[in-house]
């Protein structure tokens, strides 16, 4: 029996993000690196080693827990996890797979459809300006979130931490952008 258990292809999670992603959250030893070093985990319900803890018990609801979480979508890839993590697990890319396979199981959580807008926003800025063009970034998030009277939880916190510039700029690969924007048809 342990043979065939052996075999059994696991659609946990964690069994998905092993084979997609080369994530293998049983490494993980909970030693709490990551969480400490993420920028956003003050934000999230579900801080990245809790996400590793969850997806360790390869239990359907706890697997349903996190695709339903917000922590998934206030996950700004800045690696700053991957970088501490002693077991070196890819937190980011596995962050990026919960988000599509959260987007295509329609199990996103109400707060994130801000944040699909603000990454629209984002790539519609880079599109047309060669790079972000910030101000604007945030006029299309507020158009594309039809959040026009509602203040933004995100932008005026990243403003003060000086990661959003207020003025536009354009990029000497600016034609670049555009032919990768054309190839990927974004
Ligand atoms: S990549 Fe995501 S989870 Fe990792 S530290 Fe950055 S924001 Fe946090
Ligand atoms: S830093 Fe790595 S080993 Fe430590 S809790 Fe996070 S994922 Fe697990």
């Amino acid at each position: 029996m342990a043979h065939s258990e052996h075999h059994k292809e696991r659609n946990s999670l964690a069994g998905l993000l092993e084979r997609n992603v080369e994530v293998h959250a049983q490494k993980c030893y909970q030693c709490g690196k990551c969480s400490a070093g993420c920028p956003v985990a003050e934000e999230m319900d579900l801080p990245p080693s809790m996400v590793m803890r969850l997806l360790q018990t390869e239990e359907a609801a706890n697997d349903e827990k996190i695709l339903r979480s917000h922590s998934i979508w206030l996950c700004v890839t800045c690696e700053m996890c991957l970088s501490r993590c002693p077991m070196e697990i890819d937190i980011p890319s596995m962050m990026d797979f919960l988000r599509q396979r959260s987007r295509s199981e329609k199990k996103v959580h109400k707060k994130a459809r801000n944040i699909i807008a603000f990454h629209k926003s984002f790539l519609n800025s880079i599109k047309w300006t060669g790079r972000l063009y910030e101000l604007g970034l945030i006029l299309d998030y507020k158009r594309q979130s039809l959040n026009l009277t509602q203040d933004i939880s995100l932008a005026p916190k990243m403003i003060s931490r000086g990661k959003l510039h207020l003025f536009p700029g354009i990029i000497k690969g600016k034609a670049q952008v555009a032919r990768i924007f054309k190839k990927t048809s974004i």
